[in-house]
């Protein structure tokens, strides 16, 4: 029986994995879940999954939730506010951790997890980006075990030999590790369209249901950017060694290619909840609610390469990797930043990759020795793009 606590359970993530949990009821219970605004599902997963725990990010929000609670007679206990989401990662009850707050706020809690051992569910990918060798550092010093949930290194995580040693390609005569994106709902629209793309637009994925940060990030290949420095970190990869590939219909979710001439995929429909299985249940097999790829139902299936002018940020967020973690983690705050005023309807589509080149053009390459300093870091790239988000606005 894994015990586990859900960080970002109203998320689509954390529904998803609230999802898969329940669905083997023998096999996982559920220790604490976090939820930051959206009270209403918060309360809806309680009673779906019984934690002991609910954490409130916010703890202006204890009030009003626990009015709800009481209201639904659910019985379990609230806790507030950022040592309380440490707290539910450190208990010794706890066994896994799945880290699916969205954005920097992700990062301490997870390190929490990390610096106690847990097995770590890793859907927050911008924890990595932010301090991709310290956080390896941590989960090697504190023997977490790391699954990654991101799709595409879920998928690298299962083609990759049982024996494979961390940054050692060679002996396992792996040549190139492949990262498959769809390119998102722009691939074919017309450049001259590309400045009056709305909020919404933006959002409505061909493929993958996200939530709203993610599926901006994946309109501009951002995330495969972001992915593309947590592969580096999570496989200890040389940026040579990573190539990123569009194919349009999500079914190739990574590939890892051998010295043989061997390219070893996964495949699957497009649906979080197979990687999410996966992470939950390694080195065995669970259901997850998702049906296997029909091939015959299968018309197309297609590769290219992204096209650096309809994709600038996932070639900034690649020379930022080139540049180092200040860079990484600069780029990371900017684009929080730049696609969260693109979603108030501040700034352009457009726009973002201008506050993200910006702040990666202004960004001092000193080294960030530990997270203190990565916060800081992390705040001052996040004062320098709201500067030039209100020049643009
Ligand atoms: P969502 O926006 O759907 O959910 C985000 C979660 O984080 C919610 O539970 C939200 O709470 C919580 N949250 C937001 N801000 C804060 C904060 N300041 N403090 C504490 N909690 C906060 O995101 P996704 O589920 O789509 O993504 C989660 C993470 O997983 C991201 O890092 C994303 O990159 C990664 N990921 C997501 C994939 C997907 O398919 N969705 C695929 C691969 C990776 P509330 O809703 O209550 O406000
Ligand atoms: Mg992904």
């Amino acid at each position: 029986m894994r015990t586990i606590t859900v960080l970002g359970a109203t998320g689509s993530i954390g529904q998803n994995t609230i999802d898969v949990i329940c669905r083997h009821p023998d096999k996982f219970r559920v220790f604490a879940i976090t939820g930051h605004t959206n009270l209403n599902a918060l309360v809806q997963l309680a009673l779906q999954c019984s934690p002991r725990y609910i954490v409130l990010s916010d703890p202006q929000a204890y009030t009003a939730f626990a009015k709800i609670l009481k209201k639904e007679n659910c019985h379990s206990e609230i806790l507030v506010g950022a040592q309380a989401l440490d707290d539910v990662c450190c208990a010794p009850e706890v066994d896994t951790v799945m880290s699916a707050i969205v954005g920097a706020a992700g990062l301490l809690p997870t390190l929490a997890a990390v610096r106690t051992g847990k097995r770590v569910l890793l859907a927050n990918k911008e924890s990595l980006v932010m301090s991709g060798e310290l956080f390896m550092n941590a989960v090697r010093e504190h023997k977490a075990e790391l699954v990654p949930i991101d799709s595409e290194h879920n998928a690298i995580f299962q083609c990759l030999p049982h024996d494979f040693e961390y940054g050692n390609l060679e002996k396992s005569g792996i040549t190139k590790i492949l990262l498959t994106g769809s390119g998102g709902p722009f691939r074919t629209l017309a450049d001259e369209s590309f400045d009056s793309i709305t909020p919404d637009q933006a959002c409505d994925h061909p493929t993958w249901t996200m939530g709203r940060k993610i599926s901006v990030d994946s309109a501009t290949m951002m995330n495969k950017g972001l992915e593309f420095i947590e592969a580096k970190w999570l496989f200890g990869l040389h940026e040579d060694d990573i190539e990123v590939v569009l194919h349009p219909q999500s079914t190739i979710h990574s590939m890892v290619q051998y010295v043989d001439g061997s390219i070893i995929a996964q495949l699957g429909n497009p649906d979080m909840r197979t990687s999410i299985a996966y992470g939950l249940s390694f080195p065995d097999r669970i259901t997850s609610g998702v049906e296997a790829v029909d091939f015959s139902s299968l018309t197309d299936f297609s590769f290219s390469k992204p096209d650096q002018n309809r994709y600038p940020n996932l070639y900034l967020a690649i020379e930022a990797c080139k540049q180092g973690q200040a860079a990484t983690t600069a780029i990371n705050a900017a684009n929080e930043v730049a696609v969260d005023a693109f979603l108030k309807g501040q700034i352009k589509f457009t726009d973002i990759a201008k506050v993200n080149q910006h702040v990666l053009q202004k960004t001092d390459f000193i080294e960030l020795t530990c997270i203190v300093q990565v916060l800081e870091h992390d705040a001052e790239a996040r004062i320098l793009a709201q500067q030039i988000v209100r020049k643009l606005n």
